[in-house]
């Protein structure tokens, strides 16, 4: 049998997911997946970790209202691992467009559009490790 591969990810519960008090709802659904948090710490995003979080879309002419948006309040990064974290994650959360996200995905159940979309989650194994050092100080994670 081919092993399972171990995978961490960085899950943000963004404003949204906070103002709809659906934080425990959210993590719960993980925990009930089978995923270990590691670390979590509630922060607020300054310009500058949001412009290199969103540097791919640095020059949307929507990216003022995404940043408006992540700093409308603090929001909650969490660190987890799991077999195969990116994928199932990024599977229960759903895509980007809440209104198309289907019933019983994170974003389906709680989402409200393209940009309200309740979490954050890494889209491959390497941007995952670069999120996670970009949120959390080293002494931060644990093994
Ligand atoms: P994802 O979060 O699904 O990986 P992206 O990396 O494309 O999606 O976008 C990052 C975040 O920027 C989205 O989660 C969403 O909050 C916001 N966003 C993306 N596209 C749009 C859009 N067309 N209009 C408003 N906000 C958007």
């Amino acid at each position: 049998m081919i092993p399972a591969l171990m995978e961490e990810t960085l899950v943000l519960l963004k404003p949204d997911c906070l103002e709809g008090r659906k934080c425990g709802e959210v993590l719960k659904r993980f925990e009930e997946a089978g995923f270990d948090v590691f670390a979590v710490k509630m922060m607020r995003l300054s310009d500058e970790i949001l412009r290199e979080h969103y540097s791919h879309l640095a020059d949307k002419p929507f990216f003022p209202e995404i940043q408006g948006f992540m700093q409308s309040s603090p929001v909650v990064a969490i660190a987890m691992r799991g077999e195969n974290a990116i994928t199932r994650v990024r599977d229960m959360v759903g895509p980007t467009d809440s209104t198309i996200a289907d019933k019983g995905t994170i974003r389906g159940d709680f989402g409200q559009d393209k940009m309200r979309n309740v979490v954050h989650a890494s889209d491959s194994v390497e941007n995952g490790q670069a999120e996670l050092k970009r949120f959390f100080a080293e002494g931060e994670l644990q093994d």
